[in-house]
């Protein structure tokens, strides 16, 4: 693989990373190429919208665009799992007022103005009396109040009022639902993304570490030529009831604030993604803080005050990663937006940067050895010390990679690996810029000059910078673990 970089590529030594939702306002090749340049780390695409020929298409532009930059993106593939929309509302809207009966009815359309219809076959026979149904984004709630006896309609009453619209979310707060959380529809888009090697897949509406392991077992039994990175959409407050089995399974986790705010009390929202982010920074689990982040820019070309605390906060909780949703898919601004992201991140870091991990309890499995571990600690150390400018990481399967992005040091981190797909994957990673290079697997020395070189290319090294070298590599016989420093000639 080549080194050199395109004229204007001042390659980024990237911390907090950034996913763009695609959409039409982002989907042609001059705004993906500016907003991988602005530092977009991964795109996501979202099976709730777009059908797979568009999605096709985009995926296809995308990585043509990230090849020629000679940028890594991922790209998400974000599964709807058990998501309820309403069926179409005659004359496309309906005010709901105060005290008012509406009532929910099995056949997909109905005559009666009242009447209501969802996608969720089974909500009729799954909801109780005195459990509440919220539409609109929560803002209006029914309360069930009656169901009829030959089991094909429920009656409600309006305790919120408001106006609903055809196809809007519904949300069933605390109702066991009765359909698997893998639905048929995430079972065809499954496939799809396991076809094109989709580098990560979230599943939404989450209820207990059970759908993980089921989508798990659906990734495996399809035998895919490379395994992605599941996330777990944090959503449901089953979820966080089961938060902690989630985490011994999931690779990585979502903290979904548009649903949460809706299933959960909305006031409950930050201080959820606070406990949510600690815990995965202990379990080293890439944790994503989603939505409304710059709600704002979807239409204004400057965030509000309570926009940019809000994503410095992220940082600052220690979110891998922020989420821009509504604001690049069908936004004015979507490449504004991700500048300003950038500059908000970029300034908010230093108040994470050398804190650690508070009380880390990082499950065996996802610990690189002993001996690793050490060095990548005792690297990060040696770095501080030397004022280094870069850690240099020969990485296999990314897990020291993930061990030194853990420590949250100053000092950024290049992780150069022989396969691809780790190389896209590692996007998600705090602090992880990653190259690919089969020379991980020869020697030191060449490895080293490539990395010189590149880092010259790129114009992140200069003469006389110092590196700090960490690798769990067979260069001098199985099983050695190297720590060298090197100075830039
Ligand atoms: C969310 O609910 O916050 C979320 C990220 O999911 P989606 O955008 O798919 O609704």
């Amino acid at each position: 693989m080549s080194t050199a970089a395109p004229e204007s590529c001042h390659h980024r030594l990237v911390k907090t990373r950034i996913i763009a939702t695609m959409g039409p306002a982002c989907k042609d090749a001059e705004t993906i190429r500016q907003l991988i340049l602005e530092g977009v780390d991964i795109f996501r695409l979202n099976f709730a919208h777009g059908t797979h020929e568009w999605l096709d298409d985009v995926l296809h532009q995308i990585r043509a665009i990230s090849d020629e930059l000679k940028i890594p993106v991922g790209v998400l593939g974000d599964l709807s799992g058990p998501k309820i929309r309403l069926g179409r509302i005659r004359g496309d809207e309906l005010m709901c007022s105060e005290q008012s009966t509406i009532r929910f009815v099995h056949s997909r359309e109905s005559d009666e103005p009242h009447d209501l219809t969802c996608t969720y076959e089974k909500l009729i026979d799954d909801v109780g009396l005195g459990d509440r149904i919220l539409l609109a984004d929560g803002t209006v709630g029914l309360v069930v109040t009656g169901k009829a006896e030959d089991g094909q309609s429920i009656t409600c009453v309006v305790a919120e009022p408001g106006i609903i619209r055809s196809k809007q979310g519904v949300n069933l707060p605390g109702v066991a639902l009765s359909t698997p959380c893998v639905t048929q529809k995430d079972e065809e888009d499954l496939a799809w993304a396991l076809e094109r090697q989709v580098d990560f897949i979230g599943l939404s509406f989450v209820r207990s570490a059970d759908d993980i392991t089921q989508l798990k077992s659906m990734i495996d039994r399809r035998n895919p030529k490379t395994l992605p990175i599941v996330v777990a959409k944090i959503e449901k407050t089953e979820a966080i009831a089961d938060l902690d089995r989630i985490l011994e399974v999931t690779d990585a986790v979502m903290v979904a604030r548009g649903d949460l705010g809706v299933e959960a009390e909305i006031s409950r929202v930050p201080i959820l993604q606070k406990e949510i982010i600690r815990r995965c920074n202990q379990e080293r689990i890439p944790v994503i803080t989603a939505t409304q982040m710059l709600d704002s820019m979807t239409t204004s070309d400057l965030p509000t005050r309570a926009e940019v605390s809000d994503v410095a906060n992220a940082v600052i909780d220690g979110t891998d990663a922020v989420m821009l949703s509504g604001e690049t898919a069908i936004g004015r601004h979507p490449i504004t937006c991700v500048r300003m992201m950038q500059k908000i991140v970029h300034q908010s870091e230093p108040f994470v940067i050398g804190r650690g991990v508070e009380d880390p309890h990082t499950d065996e499995s996802r610990r690189a050895n002993p001996i690793t571990e050490a060095v990548s600690l005792g690297a990060t150390v040696v770095a501080n010390s030397l004022d280094a400018d870069l850690i240099v990481v020969a990485t296999d399967s990314g897990r020291t990679a993930l061990a030194l992005s853990g420590q949250r040091g100053r000092v950024p981190i290049l992780a150069v690996t022989h396969r691809q797909d780790i190389v896209r994957r590692l996007c998600l990673y705090w602090g992880v810029t990653s190259i690919q290079s089969t020379l991980v697997r020869q020697s030191a020395d060449a490895l080293l000059q490539f990395v010189v070189q590149w880092g010259l290319d790129h114009r992140v090294l200069k003469s006389g910078q110092k590196i700090v070298v960490v690798g769990h590599t067979n260069w001098l016989g199985d099983g050695h673990d190297l720590m060298m420093v090197h100075v830039v000639p």
